[in-house]
């Protein structure tokens, strides 16, 4: 008897049925060329022919594009507040790439480990991650400089492999476990399936071959942190569209606005962006109105800054800013040419 399961892919409608009953269940999914994360609509399983990874990451399910905090009323005696339901609802992810579940625990630390926020927090705890194994990774992926593997497991709750007719099923956490205990249509896997799923993920490992040295990153980073020209050649072609910082997966700046109409208003917050020029416009002055020093902010953010605080890398080789950047700008170009010779000073320095 092995530790797996092992489930038909020609169920997987009734599968997702039968776990919509219980979650709110989102699928990958096209919408106008675009693949998201959606709610399942209880027949479309189209994307166990199509899927590779969304563009828009999961990330836009715990921590929307766009949400409601509270609304609110003015009235002679001033304002009155009222806190939107508090959303316990379970939901289920299923077919999340271990990259962008990784992304799920990175952001646990700004939202959960340096405040609570009870938007995100409420969101995180009642979902359920079912996890897909990446085979067919794009050649912008460079998950593996992160520690992470297209099959990696350790940030889901129950994960799949794609054997094949079949997909083997691991149970991860105990809710995994529990899951699939329950779950109907699920068959014991064999020897042979455990076999095959381990020359799928080594298959998938061989298959990322862009690599970025992250050992030392922050020393090698820091010391160019004034380095001008350097940043200005980096910089050249980027206009600032914000892409890049919309669907990566780990980044979490947004921006709060109220809306009042005639006494009734809302308060939101929306995703906001470190590319754009207004991002860090004050009153008397914007200390990033150059791009040069955006882009700067946008790397050393992820790779200095971000582990300096929570002692993790804020990124997770997923690619999708090299993808979907309009004019091509590479993360990992720019990590993998950083000044050698200001390098040397540091190590001369130390
Ligand atoms: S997607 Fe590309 S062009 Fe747009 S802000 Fe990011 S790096 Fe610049
Ligand atoms: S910085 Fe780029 S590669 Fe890294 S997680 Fe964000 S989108 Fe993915």
């Amino acid at each position: 008897m092995t530790n797996s399961k092992k489930i038909n892919k020609k169920d997987m409608g009734k599968l997702l049925n039968e776990w919509s009953r219980e979650f709110t269940v989102f699928v990958p999914s096209m919408e106008s060329g675009v693949a998201a994360m959606a709610r399942w609509d209880g027949k479309d399983t189209s994307f166990l022919d199509w899927y590779r990874n969304t563009v828009v990451s999961p990330k836009a399910i715990i921590f929307p594009h766009m949400e409601e905090m509270f609304s609110f009323q003015k009235d002679k005696e001033g304002y009155h507040i009222e806190l939107p339901a508090s959303d316990e609802h379970k939901q289920l992810i299923f077919g999340i790439r271990p990259c962008d579940a990784r992304a799920l625990n990175i952001l646990d630390a700004p939202f959960k480990d340096a405040y609570e926020d009870p938007y995100y927090l409420s969101k995180r705890r009642n979902t359920v991650l079912v996890g897909w194994e990446c085979t067919n990774p794009y050649d912008t992926c460079f998950c593996t400089s992160l520690g992470i593997s297209p099959s990696e497991s350790t940030d889901v709750d129950l994960m799949l492999t794609d054997i094949g007719d079949q997909f083997l099923v691991e149970g991860i956490t105990e809710a995994g476990k529990e899951l699939i205990a329950k779950t109907g249509g699920v068959e014991e896997a064999t020897e042979s399936d455990e076999a095959r799923a381990r020359e799928v993920k080594e298959a998938s490992a061989r298959k990322i071959t862009r690599k970025i040295d992250t050992e030392d990153i922050k020393k090698k980073l820091l010391p160019n942190l004034e380095n001008q020209n350097y940043w200005e050649k980096i910089a050249a072609k980027c206009i600032s569209c914000g892409i890049c910082t919309f669907l990566c997966p780990t980044c979490y700046c947004f921006d709060i606005n109220d809306e009042l109409v005639k006494g009734q208003g809302t308060r939101c917050r929306s995703w906001d962006s470190c590319a754009f020029p207004i991002y860090t416009k004050m009153p008397m002055e914007n200390p990033r109105e150059e791009k040069w020093r955006r882009v700067r902010q946008k790397v050393c953010h992820k790779y200095a800054f971000h582990p300096m605080n929570f002692d993790i890398i804020a990124c997770t080789g997923c690619g999708r800013c090299i993808r979907l950047c309009p004019v091509n700008w590479d993360i990992t170009q720019t990590l993998n040419s950083l000044p050698a010779k200001v390098q040397l000073k540091l190590e001369k320095q130390e």
